[in-house]
């Protein structure tokens, strides 16, 4: 597990309020809905673990972003997702803390259930609201576009390159409404297609066949049989 950001080692819980005061984090009152600076967090994080006597549980900040925190009772981790934490509101991510703190303190088995639910009240965390689930998605790298313009994001490459739109065709594939993907905005070519790659290198004017969509890259094989991972913006459509 990634443990860089462990918020500051070796302080103990008056200094973190000390430090808390210095950096004058709202601390209670939710007010406007700006992100709060990850380190901002971190110690904010810190110190509300601390009060509620988590003093040997370990701060973490991870990747995911289908959920906000999570607390992992093994290690006695509670992680909070950088690329949400990014976008969330301060309250909302103070509220997140508290769910994980809430998490820690009940002990696994109890999930959300009604044992969680008093313990989250009493220490402030809204019981109501759960950021374990998607409730804000981060958008991914990966856009999928309808012929009548509906939107769908994905983290990762699409499995099936070729498929319809939910919406449009919502039981099974349909052609008219296939959607034509984009990586961070470069348009994405389906595996088969002909392309030309554009790079500024030795492969340059060479050509070949897109064999299959990878996360950041095309897996193309050239006319000489060559395979290459080329980046979706070094290879551009060819007729033949
Ligand atoms: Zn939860
Ligand atoms: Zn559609």
């Amino acid at each position: 597990m990634a443990r860089a950001h462990q918020g500051p080692a070796g302080q103990d819980g008056d200094d973190l309020l000390d430090l808390l005061d210095t950096l004058d984090i709202d601390d209670g009152t939710p007010d406007g809905s700006a992100p709060m600076p990850l380190d901002e967090l971190a110690v904010l994080a810190r110190s509300l673990m601390d009060q509620h006597g988590l003093h040997d549980w370990a701060f973490a900040w991870d990747r995911a972003v289908r959920r906000a925190g999570a607390t992992r009772w093994k290690s006695r981790t509670i992680s909070l997702s950088k690329p949400l934490m990014l976008r969330f509101p301060r309250e909302d991510a103070r509220d997140t803390v508290l769910h994980e703190v809430a998490h820690a303190l009940v002990g696994h088995r109890h999930g959300h259930d009604a044992t969680w639910k008093a313990k989250a009240a009493e220490i402030g965390a809204r019981p109501q609201r759960c950021f374990d689930a998607s409730i804000a998605q981060v958008d991914g790298d990966w856009t999928g576009t309808c012929p009548r313009g509906h939107t769908h994001s994905r983290h990762r490459a699409p499995k099936h390159a070729v498929v319809s739109c939910g919406l449009c065709a919502p039981k099974k594939f349909d052609r008219r409404y296939r959607l034509t993907w984009t990586w961070r905005g470069v348009a994405v070519l389906t595996p088969g297609s002909r392309v030309e790659l554009v790079g500024d290198d030795a492969w340059r004017g060479s050509r070949g066949r897109v064999t299959k969509l990878l996360d950041t890259r095309y897996a193309v094989t050239l006319d000489s049989g060559r395979r290459l991972h080329v980046p979706f913006d070094l290879a551009a459509s060819a007729r033949r």
